[in-house]
């Protein structure tokens, strides 16, 4: 649906941004991982048309089956395109109807009685048809994310790009939102870029995780979680010998479980006494994953 090949990116500071990222995107969710700076908000501004890449493609198969050019034919991409960008602003005083309403007229829904269904339309998928009439200024921050998603379905798109959506939001309303985008129709593809786990765990069937501009594992977070298997090792420590664990072993991540750090450790035997194997989890995957990249000598032990 959307293939990405070699593309790379140096911002004027000297940062590199995207560093021959490649990737396939099929229809569906697609979980775009990795922690903040790594890359993610370049690759989907790129991806938007919204900045230029440096080199590489990118190539969107449009609805007739023909492909476009997604870094030279911008027109015909942003007609295909939808997007809630990171930092979705809105305009505190208008209605959401209105609002809505606006941005139909502006992707280009010029018959009113047309266009006035789609908005009732967005307006109920979304949920927030009892609210249409609120400004959007009094809306709780999974609302506003609400209302971005149905700005981002005008125009029925074939590409759904989310940003970094699901922070700041409450449990309640993270879930809310992610069932929405779950929901989202079958010939569409939708990008996830999220530095959360449980939000590619819960909903994405295929994935990627990026760090520093470069994508680090793509594929179907179950098959990378069973590649782990027999590997992921727990013990509960104290807060001073942490650092020596730390040091002796490939420590993935470190969890406070009733005030105690609760280690785990990637390793193919028992590390030592005390130590009882867990199943992987996504979490397992993502900590090695980074760890591999900081330490590329930890590959032997893998
Ligand atoms: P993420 O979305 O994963 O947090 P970004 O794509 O925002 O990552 O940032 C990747 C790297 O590029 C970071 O080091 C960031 O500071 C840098 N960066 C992002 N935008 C710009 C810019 N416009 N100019 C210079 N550096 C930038």
């Amino acid at each position: 649906m959307l293939t990405i090949r070699n593309l790379s990116k140096t911002y004027a500071n000297g940062v590199h941004a995207l560093n021959d990222v490649t990737l396939d995107i099929p229809r569906g969710m697609f979980g775009l991982l990795g922690p903040n700076g790594a890359g993610k908000s370049s690759l989907m501004r790129t991806l938007a048309t919204l900045q230029e890449a440096d080199s590489g493609t990118a190539t969107l198969e449009g609805a007739d089956g023909a492909s476009i050019d997604v870094l030279r034919d911008k027109d015909a991409v942003r007609r295909q395109l939808g997007y809630l960008p990171q930092d979705f602003g809105v305009y505190p005083k208008v209605s959401a109807e209105d609002l809505l309403e606006h941005f139909a007229v502006l992707k280009g829904l010029t018959v009113r009685k047309q266009r006035r269904e789609v908005v009732d339309g967005l307006l109920k998928q979304v949920n927030l048809w009892d609210a249409r009439k609120r400004k959007l200024g009094t809306y709780s921050g999974g609302m506003r994310q609400r209302f971005g998603i149905a700005q981002a379905l005008l125009g029925n798109p074939r590409l759904v790009i989310v940003d970094e959506p699901t922070a700041g939001l409450d449990p309640e309303e993270r879930n809310r939102f992610l069932n929405l985008l779950a929901e989202i129709g079958e010939n569409v593809a939708v990008i996830l870029s999220t530095h959360i786990v449980e939000d590619v765990t819960d909903l994405c069937p295929t994935m990627a995780i990026m760090n520093k501009g470069q994508v680090l594992l793509t594929g179907k977070p179950n098959e990378a979680i069973a590649a782990l298997n027999n590997q992921v090792w727990r013990k509960q420590v104290s807060k001073a010998t942490l650092p020596d664990y730390e040091s002796r072993h490939t420590v993935l991540s470190t969890r406070l479980v009733a005030g105690y750090p609760v280690i785990h450790v990637f390793s193919s035997d028992l590390p030592e006494e005390g130590f009882v194997q867990v199943d992987p989890d996504l979490e397992d995957v993502y900590f090695q994953r980074l760890r591999l990249q900081a330490k590329p000598a930890m590959q032997a032990q893998a």
